[in-house]
């Protein structure tokens, strides 16, 4: 077989061709990077636990009716996807305040919101991931007006299949963002990652705000013990899928 070709770099993912036209295989890396790359590092591990609770949770909702692009866990760091083409969003679906939400506004963190909120950041390193009006995501013409619809239908779905499954590894749904591609019919998938690099989830059996933290912020905040946090969402969610094959 010859040297598969890269076709992307990315922070945390390389991804590459396949024979296939229509499937591309993702590499899952350990590097953690944060505040836009300007602090970076290692989360040793993270590549194969990324891979596989990615693997685990975006097939789960794949058996909800959620379309994604999902084909298989290869390795344990490979992902067999679908090509898709990316559209450059960041679509973030918040539950509880936390981060950006609570520097840009008068919102406490831990305070539960009153809906979810959904949100659209245009993912561009360079103009630092700016938060979108729908006005501008129309003008730029990223997504047309269907599009952008149904992107915040599939989040909010996405957000109440994820809330109930993490809530049953007692684990809080904070935030989380996702990304969506474009397939070669033109169909919209659920497509990237979702790890704790990419969702803010807080323990259940924890009470101290610090401890509670099991998701990148512990990188991000330096709060120590990233890979034990990283290895115990992956525990809870591989058990939680086991529990539910076997009901
Ligand atoms: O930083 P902020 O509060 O806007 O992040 C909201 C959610 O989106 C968090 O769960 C964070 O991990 C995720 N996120 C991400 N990639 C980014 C920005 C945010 O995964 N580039």
């Amino acid at each position: 077989m010859s040297t598969p070709s890269k076709l992307y770099e990315g922070k945390a993912k390389i991804v590459y061709a396949t024979e296939n036209l229509q499937e591309y295989l993702t590499y899952f890396k350990d590097d953690a990077t944060a505040f836009n790359a300007l602090k970076k590092g290692t989360i040793m591990g993270k590549g194969e636990i990324n891979c596989t609770i990615s693997s685990a949770l975006l097939n789960y909702l794949g058996s909800k009716g959620i379309k994604t692009h999902f084909l298989a866990q290869k390795s344990e760091r490979e992902m067999l996807v679908k090509a898709v083409q990316i559209i450059p969003l960041e679509v973030v679906v918040r539950n509880i305040a936390a981060g950006s939400l609570c520097k840009q506004t008068t919102l406490l963190e831990g305070q539960k919101l009153p809906f979810p909120l959904v949100e659209f950041y245009l993912k561009n390193d360079d103009l630092g991931d700016p938060l979108l009006t729908v006005d501008r995501l129309n003008i730029m013409n990223i997504a047309t007006v269907e599009q952008i619809n149904q992107l915040k239908d599939n989040a909010l779905k996405i957000n109440q299949y994820l809330i109930e499954f993490f809530g049953s590894c007692d684990i809080t749904l904070v935030d989380f963002k996702l990304e969506f591609g474009l397939d070669f019919e033109g169909n919209l998938l659920l497509a990237d990652e979702i790890s704790p690099d990419t969702c803010r989830l807080w323990d259940n059996l924890e009470q101290d705000i610090e401890k509670r933290v099991l998701d990148k912020d512990r990188f991000r905040r330096d709060l120590g013990k990233v890979e034990s946090a990283y290895q115990q969402v992956q525990k809870r969610v591989l058990t939680q899928i086991e529990k539910l094959k076997n009901t």
